[in-house]
């Protein structure tokens, strides 16, 4: 096969995404998958307001809009069950859509530019020659297949094989989220706002029960714990669903007489980017690099961005001709500048906020008494709590807003 300037590993949302700005910006690339498109991915589906100019920048927001159901508002419960919903500005909502669907979007978007690609092959290491990465090595067709390029770009996914061999991989229990996913119609007591469930000390830090409207009485419905919370519990994420619907009231109501229409599937998360994203001649992008966030286990988002990026650096490596890494570490410079606030406050409001019900509990009781009848983003409402009643003098945006 023919040398690349870049090969990029998985077309998921972070591939894709970066494959559609290398190949706007006229770089030659080869993007691999091991999968086929439509493909499925375990996921909450949701995907927040933030991500629109993404979706508009690759021209495919319109085209989700036709197939994401919309959400206009963010809800929390507490144990008490004592719930407030934080009703979004006028016209603002985020999707819920499918994954199948989203990712075979962004997906095509990407085809659309031309940029070559092949299905059904598989990496299995970065070719490596003195400390520099030449390209990949996989399985297509049952044979063993080398790729040379200049830059390679690991975008398959959390647990990626690649990224540990280049020591991208790092764990902690309290930041590796448990997420398991089902598809549930005959829900009752659902709106088509997002819920976040926070019914009991045992899902603390940061662990809920999430429910996201696809339809009047149908969700996505999970639940996300960290993996040390899980050990404590005793449970599997699974038991924690049905703990949920058989002894709390709003449990029982939402999921009672529910019915399962697509199969419960878990997934391991590691958030939070504590580890290096790049090396000589290789970048990550995505759940590649840990780029969930450490609050609510999103992800989208980040992976969007850090395609964005990817597509920058690689423009920039090759007018350098430079792929070392001590040039690639400005891709690093640029995650940080635009996604390391989201996770500086993101970090904080796990303790602050998401550490414990009290705190919780506390939310939501400030909610009544200063949002009632408001109309505000959760990202603003929790600004506004953490500097009224927590003192906070940092700036409080989202992840991913500038
Ligand atoms: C239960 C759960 C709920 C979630 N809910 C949300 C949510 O509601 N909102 C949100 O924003 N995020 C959510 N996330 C996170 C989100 O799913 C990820 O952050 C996002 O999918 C990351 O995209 P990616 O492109 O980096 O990786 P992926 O989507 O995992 O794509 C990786 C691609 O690489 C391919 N691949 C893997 N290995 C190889 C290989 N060796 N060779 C070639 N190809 C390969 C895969 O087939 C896949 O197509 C959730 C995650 C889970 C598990």
């Amino acid at each position: 096969m023919k040398k690349r300037q870049v090969v990029i590993v998985g077309a998921g949302v972070g591939g894709s995404t970066a494959a559609y700005h290398m190949a706007k910006a006229g770089l030659d690339v080869l993007m691999v998958e091991k999968d086929q498109f439509p493909r499925d991915k375990v996921c909450g589906d949701g995907q927040v307001q933030s991500i629109h100019p993404l979706l508009k920048s690759m021209g495919v927001f319109d085209e989700i809009s036709k197939y994401g159901y919309q959400c206009p508002g963010t809800y929390f419960s507490d144990d008490r069950e004592e719930h407030f919903t934080y009703n979004y500005p006028e016209g603002a909502f985020a999707f819920a859509t499918p994954r199948y669907i989203f990712d075979d979007i962004i997906n095509k978007a990407a085809l659309k530019t031309g940029v070559d690609y092949i299905e059904n092959f598989e990496a299995t290491e970065v070719m490596l020659r003195r400390g520099q990465a030449q390209g990949i090595r996989g399985i297509y067709n049952g044979k063993a297949v080398e790729i040379e390029a200049d830059l390679v770009v690991l975008a398959n996914g959390s647990h990626s094989m690649l990224s540990r061999q280049m020591g991208f991989f790092e764990e902690d229990p309290d930041y590796v989220f448990y997420g398991l996913r089902g598809y549930y119609e005959n829900i009752r007591g659902l709106t088509d706002v997002i819920e976040f469930h926070y019914p009991h000390e045992m899902f603390m830090p940061a662990g809920y029960i999430w429910l996201f409207p696809e339809g009047k009485t149908r969700a996505n419905v999970g639940v996300f714990i960290t993996e040390a919370s899980l050990q404590k519990t005793g449970m599997t994420s699974e038991e924690l669903l049905w703990w949920w619907r058989d002894n709390t009231k709003l449990g029982k109501e939402r999921m009672g007489e529910a019915v399962e229409i697509g199969k419960l599937k878990g997934w391991r998360l590691p958030s939070g980017k504590h580890q290096k994203i790049y090396a000589n001649g290789v970048i990550a992008v995505g759940d590649a690099a840990n780029m969930i966030e450490p609050l609510y286990g999103g992800g989208l988002p980040h992976a969007m961005i850090a395609g964005v990026n990817a597509a920058k650096i690689a423009a920039e490596a090759i007018a350098a001709n430079d792929f070392t890494d001590s040039f690639l570490q400005k891709y690093s410079e640029y995650i940080d500048n635009d996604l390391g606030s989201g996770y500086k406050i993101q970090e904080y409001l796990r303790t602050a906020v998401f550490g414990n019900l009290k705190d919780i509990r506390e939310l939501i009781d400030y909610s009544k008494e200063k949002f009632t009848g408001m109309r505000l983003s959760g990202g603003d409402a929790m600004g506004k709590f953490v500097i009224e009643k927590r003192g906070f003098k940092g700036v409080t945006k989202s992840a991913y807003s500038k």
